[in-house]
């Protein structure tokens, strides 16, 4: 039964106390005639004699009842608590830096759990926050290095490199970076997800949030927070 039904079943008693205590007796005691013989054995007088304190309850109850019910809108309605939202975020998007180099990462949260992590972007540079290149130089080792055979052999030497000639920003590349930085991204995201009470934890953060809570905001708020030197805010635009 929903507050409406409920409320309609109060009015509907209320209208009936009334008749029965009020509206009966005294149209029995002005109008006698109007009302067979066979209704005589019931207690008018008697039921007059105690309407007022009936009314009075009847009145005291629905007024509380009512009021009770402004409440409960009151708190239905009421502003969000970062209780609530910080159990329906269901995405993170934050940066971290590792080698001299910045990825973007966005994880997926379910209930408070941290499920895909995506690193669906090119890591940037540090320094202007441009998206690095990748190079690859060969360099002629012969001097340096010579087989038993005498053959000069070559190393590629892989890199990020900034593209912009004035930043000049530029760190080694290897193949496990990208995973390492995954890893990472993905336990701090878990610290900020799955952590309750602390002064990282997300119901704090949001309530730190001065303005849109988003998947970006969120991070960037944690990013005050942690003191961590690979969190950082720098693939963001
Ligand atoms: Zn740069």
């Amino acid at each position: 039964m929903n507050h409406d039904e409920i409320n309609t079943i109060i009015g509907i008693s209320t209208l009936l106390v009334m008749i029965i205590f009020v509206g009966i007796p005294t149209a029995a005691e002005y109008y006698p005639n109007l009302f067979p013989t066979f209704l005589a054995w019931i207690p008018f007088s008697l039921l007059r004699s105690i309407s007022i304190p009936v009314v009075s309850i009847s009145i005291g109850f629905i007024i509380g009842w009512y009021l009770r019910g402004i409440n409960d809108r009151d708190y239905s309605n009421g502003p969000e608590t970062s209780e609530d939202s910080s159990n329906s975020i269901n995405e993170i998007e934050g940066c971290v830096e590792k080698d001299g180099i910045i990825w973007k990462g966005l994880a997926q949260i379910h209930n408070r759990r941290v499920g895909n992590v995506d690193f669906p972007f090119e890591p940037r540079c540090p320094k202007c926050r441009k998206e690095m290149n990748m190079e690859s130089y060969k360099i002629n080792s012969m001097s340096a290095r010579r087989d038993p055979f005498g053959r000069s052999s070559t190393q590629t030497r892989r890199l990020w490199e900034c593209p912009d000639e004035d930043c000049g920003h530029s760190t080694s590349r290897t193949t496990d970076q990208q995973k390492e930085a995954r890893k990472l991204f993905k336990g701090e995201v878990e610290k900020l997800v799955e952590s309750k009470g602390e002064e990282h934890s997300l119901e704090n953060i949001i309530e730190r949030i001065d303005g849109e809570i988003s998947p970006r905001s969120i991070w960037e708020e944690y990013a005050e927070v942690v003191d961590s030197s690979h969190v950082s805010t720098n693939c963001f635009p």
